[in-house]
């Protein structure tokens, strides 16, 4: 059984407010990123190493209407983080675990690991380099505010409902549920990878429509495992020869 902390968030009820995405900023101090206008209200256009928060904007066509799609993303905090197991080959203390929450933890000893092989082994593109200290930069489940009892920042100030978080129990439980209620309206719904996943994300269409890296490549999970054994495997032949 998985223990530890989980989100549940219900893209049913978000309304693409941001305030998430400023909380965040504010809470770790992370300084705005000049932009332009770039044919989308999706601002800044991507997660960056000071924005571990974006509420990402897609215009699609659902039973002939257009429609607004909104996916505040953010690190999954993988129940086995395939970027861990990336740097585990290098280092053991470069990225940790949580053992309370199950947050997956970037340390400074990122710096001297190869940034690009972090990010490739991440299944939803998260990791990004900091362009000044060359360290790796994501969402921390804001273990310093749960640790004190309180809730993470964008769960805190999210205004509809969308943003939850608690006990990895009673977030499945309240995912399965709201799944439940509007599956008889909504049948593409559905809760994505949430048994790999701290962060359970309900779509209400199939979630490549929200976004390409919302939900992980078919396999890859499985393969990214594959490769990251037979490259432990070589590196332990290379320390013994
Ligand atoms: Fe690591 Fe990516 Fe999983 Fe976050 S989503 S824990 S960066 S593999
Ligand atoms: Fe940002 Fe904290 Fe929310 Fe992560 S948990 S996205 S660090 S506010
Ligand atoms: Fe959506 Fe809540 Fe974030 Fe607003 S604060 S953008 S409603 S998740």
């Amino acid at each position: 059984m998985t223990t530890g902390k989980s989100f549940f968030i219900d893209q049913t009820r978000c309304i693409a407010c941001r305030g998430c995405q400023v909380a965040c900023k504010q809470w770790k101090n992370q300084k705005v990123v000049a932009t332009s206008q770039h044919g989308s209200y999706q601002n800044p256009p991507d997660l960056d190493a000071s924005t571990f928060k974006l509420i990402r904007f897609s215009e699609v066509r659902v039973e002939g209407m257009l429609k607004w799609l909104f996916f505040p993303e953010q690190c999954r905090h993988c129940v086995d983080p395939p970027c861990k197991m990336a740097a585990d080959m290098y280092d053991r203390e470069a990225i940790v675990v949580d053992k309370n929450t199950g947050a997956v933890l970037y340390t400074e000893r990122t710096k001297a690991l190869d940034p690009w092989e972090i990010r490739n082994a991440c299944p939803y593109d998260i990791p990004r380099i900091h362009p000044e200290t060359g360290a790796l930069a994501k969402c921390n489940m804001c273990v310093d505010r749960v640790e004190n009892g309180l809730l993470p920042a964008c769960v805190k100030t999210c205004p509809t409902g969308t943003m939850n978080f608690g006990d990895r129990d009673a977030m499945l439980a309240l995912a399965e549920k709201r799944l439940a209620e509007i599956k008889p309206s909504r049948p593409q719904a559905q809760l994505v990878d949430a048994p790999h996943v701290r962060v359970l994300f309900l779509c209400e269409v199939h979630p490549s429509m929200y976004y390409s890296h919302l939900m992980a490549e078919p396999g890859l999970r499985r393969a990214g495992a594959a490769s990251l054994s037979r490259r432990d495997a070589l590196r332990k032949l290379t320390l013994m020869a």
